[in-house]
């Protein structure tokens, strides 16, 4: 039996890995369940799951969290250690009875807890991309000095994980990532900028947090899922190339040096590649419906465009920079998006903060994980004082 810690159990990525654990109450026992504020969601899983330990974001939450256990008649004896902070978090993930982490809480929050557990020696389901990238080479590191197994949960990296098990890491000429496009592929440019929030949470085949969305409608999903490609398998960034494909079914392409291409190819849905990041090498019956090869089915594949979305060109010259660079592209990211989903920038302005903000901080070799948080705070800080200037800027406009 196998004793988990959830990092982000009622996000997306977190309720999806709870349903593949329910699959097999025989083969998984939870040790600690983390979440931020959503005390109701938390509250029942708790009472499914009976962790020994459950953590949120702050103390008012943790109370909120006591007021729900009662409400549901979780009798107290049942009740799991109750907790919150980073500090927390960082002890859930390192614990020594737990031998493997699902990292997915939403940006750099969960960064420390996933460096511990790596730190470790844990094995660790990397949903959590904002840690790989933050701090990749830091991770990278700790991950062969601990001999930690870090396996991608993103549908992507997972897909390129199974296509690398076919050929020796020379062997390799390029991994290409496929991408839907977000619901704004065909969207010519002058429009992009009368998207509002509610448009840009319409993501044609996904169902996802709302960060992971807008960053899909942007393309900066992609490029961050570019960086995180490069960690994991070790690639120069020109060795991994993204495709736009609407349909969403091809995850991943690994082209080998003799010319052939292998793909990883399944449902989209999350709880297959969280059920393989659970049971590799071995692999278990599916966890999802199986695709059917009865119906007629048309696959397209097509460059992503640039021009309109460039954010995913920002990523790779991060990438190529090198040191903070990538740090800085996340932290501003965060902002921009949030400024946008409260309504105060515009769509485009997403790309014009980040842009900005790359220009403002200047590019450092974090040599620590307390490093990158401090680059990370400093980015944030320059982000938000552009989105302060921008709604002035539009208040004066308007
Ligand atoms: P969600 O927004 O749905 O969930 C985020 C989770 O993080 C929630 O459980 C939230 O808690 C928790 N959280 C946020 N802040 C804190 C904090 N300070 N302390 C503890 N927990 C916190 O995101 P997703 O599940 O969509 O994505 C999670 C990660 O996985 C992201 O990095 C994303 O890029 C990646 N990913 C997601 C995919 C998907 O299909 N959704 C696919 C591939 C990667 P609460 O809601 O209780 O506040």
């Amino acid at each position: 039996m196998k004793t988990l810690t959830v990092l982000g159990s009622t996000g997306s990525i977190g309720t999806h890995s709870l349903d593949v654990l329910r699959r097999d109450r025989e083969g998984y026992q939870v040790y600690a369940l983390a979440a931020g504020r959503n005390t109701d969601l938390l509250a029942t899983q708790i009472a499914e799951f009976r962790p020994a330990v459950a953590i949120v974001a702050t103390d008012e939450v943790r109370s909120r969290l006591c007021e729900q256990l009662t409400a549901i008649n979780v009798p107290k004896p049942r009740w799991p250690e109750l907790h919150w902070g980073n500090s927390a978090l960082v002890a859930a993930a390192r614990a020594p009875q737990v031998d493997v982490v699902i990292s997915a809480i939403v940006g750099v929050a969960g960064l420390e807890a996933t460096f511990e557990a790596v730190c470790r020696g844990k094995r660790v389901g990397l949903a959590n991309k904002e840690v790989l990238v933050a701090a990749g080479r830091l991770v990278m590191d700790a991950v062969s000095r601990y001999g930690a197994e870090l396996l991608p949960i993103d549908s992507e990296h997972n897909g390129a994980h199974q296509c690398l098990r076919a050929g020796k890491p020379e062997e390799v000429h390029k991994l290409i990532l496929t991408a839907s496009g977000g619901p704004f592929r065909n969207t010519p440019w002058p429009d992009l900028a009368l998207v509002t929030p509610q448009q840009a949470l319409q993501h044609p085949t996904w169902r996802m947090g709302d960060r992971i969305t807008i960053d899909s409608a942007t393309l900066m999903n992609k490029g961050f899922e570019v960086i995180e490609a490069c960690w994991l398998f070790g690639l120069p960034v020109h060795q991994v190339e993204v495709v736009i494909h609407p349909q969403s079914t091809v995850h991943a392409l690994v082209e080998y040096k003799d010319g052939s291409v292998l793909a990883q190819v399944c449902a989209t849905d999350m709880r297959m590649p969280i059920q393989y990041a659970l049971t590799y090498p071995d692999r278990f019956e599916a966890p999802v419906p199986k695709l059917s090869w009865a119906d007629a089915r048309k696959w397209e594949f097509y460059p992503p465009d640039l021009e309109r979305f460039p954010l995913l060109k920002l990523a790779y010259e991060c990438q190529a920079a090198g040191g903070s660079a990538t740090c800085c592209l996340n932290a501003a990211d965060e902002v921009a998006v949030a400024a946008f989903l409260g309504g105060k920038i515009g769509f485009l302005t997403i790309y014009e903060i980040v842009r900005e903000t790359l220009s403002k901080v200047p590019v450092r070799r974090p040599e620590t994980i307390s490093d990158v948080l401090e680059i990370d705070r400093q980015s944030r800080g320059v982000a938000r004082e552009l989105v302060a200037a921008r709604m002035n800027r539009d208040a004066v406009t308007a």
